[in-house]
Formats: structure tokens, C-alpha cells, sequence
């Protein structure tokens, strides 16, 4: 399908790649020097490859944990700043093919909304990718996004109308015995998802969308795993009430307040599963590059044995107006 629009697709500036990620990869990642070769390009690699494989359009967020990492707030703004700028410099260049995510010091939400702001209005940003909970103050310190102190910062957010991707971290091991021992549960074999699945049923069950009912949030690698379990959860609670906030079932929020995107999760009967739990209205085109390969999801996701309303629906016209994008009128009919 030509005209995808892809928006899990990450970017590294050298102050995002520390050493610590070198030392943490190096050996048992054999590919993480193209990865963060590939990281830390934009004007090179990246258009061929989505002109190869039928992707219009690439909306670039920063890498894990990043700017989430680093719990000395002044630093994370200067970072994210940096990130940012770097990121509308090369969207300039090519409008029609990119476009960012903004890179938030959530450290403190004050700073958080006025990078927000500036990203949207000055920069032309079409939201935020945050990496999950951010360490604040001290790196034992997490802080997850329900915190009562995001409120004004979610109501900013919802005013601008374009969603917070929650993209996965892992989680601190220190606040999580159970992987002790167990070193590949880490990452984005396991870790990854269920820290972002209890991330997201921690924001529905807050209330905060009985607050911001307009809020969209995006969720990658087909919900990680939400869909799946969505009915367990609420049919659950329903048995034990349990003092939730929240006024409505899990399973409500799911299908009006979050899109996912396929990145990373190339597997027909799961998407079957996502598109029966919150339909195709809500499902987006994504590679997870560089982390994955561009050409494995846009052969699977064009081969996929579904509608083709539905292909342009995930492959394209619900990212256009989620983001209020103009798409090239070539690709769109
Ligand atoms: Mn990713």
C-alpha cells in the first residue's frame, strides 16, 4: 500500500546514547551498532527506505528512556529541547515526509507544558511520545503519569488535540523483584509491555478521562497485550469492587480514548483480536524502526487478508486525522 504513515519510528541524538547504553548492549545485541547507527541518522537511511516500502510520512520520537531517564530537571529540558530543535531543523527540510513528537521533561510538568507549547505552536509538532514513568529528582524516584501533578499538564495537552504516545521503558529492577535472575524478561521481549499495560490502566483508572474525555493516548505493539485481557479486567472488577475513580469499565476508556499502532507486533490473529476489541478506527501503521525492520511490518501489513477500507483506514487516514495531517492527494485516493 503506498501513502502509510508510520509514527513509532525513533531518532537518538549523541546525548540521548549514553555509555551506559553501549555497555548495556554491547554483546548480547548484535545488532546494536546499526541500530544506533541508524538511531542517530535522519538525512540519510531513512526516506529510501520508506520510499522502498510505501511509507508517505514518518512522525520521529526519541528513543527510550531518554529525556525520562534523567532525573535532574533542568537537564532533562535541555535535553528534550535539544532533541526537539534537532528534530524541526530536519522536518523543514522535508515537511511532506515528517513530522515530530515532542520530548518532554515530565521531571517537572510546569516545564513539561511550556516545551509542549513551544513544540506545537512554534515547531509544529503533532504531540508527545513520553517514555513511560519518568526518575525525578533521584534515579529511585519514579513518578508514573497519573500523578496528580500532570493534571494541568493533561488539560494543555487536550486543549492542542493531538495525544500522548506512551511508549515503553523498563521498569526500575529495584521495584521489580520478580525479574531478578531472569535478565531476557528485560527489554522489549516482556518488560516492556506489561510495565506499559499497568501504565495505561493506571491513567484509566484514575478517572483522568472522566476529566479529559477528548484525551487520546497512543499505545504501540497492538495495545501491549490490552486487548487480549480488557474483558478479564473489567469482568473482575465487576465481581470485587475495588475503590476505582475511574466511573467508567477499563474496556470504555480502551475503545475511546486510545489508539494502538501494530509496531513491533506483526502477527495477523492478534491484530484480528485488537480490531474486534476497539476496531479498525483505532489501529494505526507503525514499523518500531530501527528496531525493527521497515520491510517486514509494510509486507505483512500490505498483505494482511483484510479489507482494504480497513488497510487505508490502519495504513493511513486515521493517522491523518488524529494529527490533522495533509496527506499527498496522490496517495489518498
Ligand atoms: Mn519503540
Amino acid at each position: 500500500m503506498e501513502g502509510k504513515i508510520a509514527l513509532e519510528e525513533h531518532f537518538a541524538i549523541s546525548d540521548t546514547i549514553s555509555a551506559t547504553h553501549d555497555a548495556k548492549y554491547t554483546g548480547w545485541f548484535p545488532a546494536w551498532p546499526d541500530i544506533k547507527r541508524r538511531l542517530l541518522d535522519l538525512k540519510e537511511l531513512r526516506l529510501p527506505e520508506m520510499d522502498r516500502h510505501g511509507i508517505e510520512r514518518v512522525i520521529l520520537g526519541l528513543h527510550n528512556p531518554a529525556v525520562q531517564g534523567i532525573a535532574d530537571a533542568r537537564q532533562a529540558a535541555e535535553v528534550a529541547r535539544k532533541a526537539n530543535d534537532t528534530v524541526a531543523e530536519f522536518v523543514a527540510t522535508h515537511p511532506h515526509r515528517f513530522s515530530g513528537f515532542a520530548a518532554l521533561p515530565m521531571q517537572d510538568p510546569d516545564m513539561a507544558i511550556a516545551e509542549l507549547t513551544r513544540c506545537i505552536k512554534d515547531l509544529g509538532f503533532k504531540g508527545t511520545m513520553v517514555n513511560g514513568f519518568s526518575q525525578v529528582g533521584t534515579p529511585e524516584n519514579v513518578v508514573y503519569l497519573d500523578d496528580p501533578r500532570y493534571e494541568a499538564f493533561w488539560g494543555v495537552l487536550e486543549q492542542f488535540d493531538y495525544p500522548l504516545y506512551l511508549h515503553p521503558r523498563d521498569p526500575l529492577l529495584s521495584r521489580e523483584p520478580v525479574y531478578e535472575g531472569h535478565p531476557w524478561f528485560m527489554g522489549s521481549a516482556w518488560a516492556f509491555g506489561v510495565e506499559t499495560a499497568i501504565h495505561a490502566l493506571r491513567l484509566m483508572a484514575s478517572g483522568l478521562f472522566d476529566r479529559h474525555p477528548k484525551l487520546n493516548v497512543v499505545l504501540g505493539h497492538l495495545g501491549e497485550g490490552l486487548p487480549f485481557m480488557i474483558w478479564r479486567i473489567d469482568h473482575r472488577i465487576s465481581q470485587t469492587p475495588r475503590n476505582i475513580p475511574a466511573k467508567r469499565k477499563m474496556a470504555d476508556y480502551l475503545g475511546d480514548n486510545f489508539y494502538l499502532t501494530v509496531s513491533g507486533n506483526f502477527r495477523t490473529p492478534s491484530l484480528i483480536d485488537a480490531m474486534m476489541e476497539v476496531g479498525s478506527d483505532r489501529i494505526m501503521f507503525s514499523v518500531d524502526y530501527p528496531f525493527e525492520k521497515t520491510a517486514e511490518a509494510a509486507t505483512w501489513f500490505d498483505e494482511l487478508h483484510i479489507s482494504e477500507r480497513d488497510r487505508r483506514k490502519m495504513g493511513r487516514t486515521n493517522a491523518l486525522s488524529l494529527f490533522k495531517l495533509e496527506g499527498s492527494p496522490t496517495a489518498s485516493r
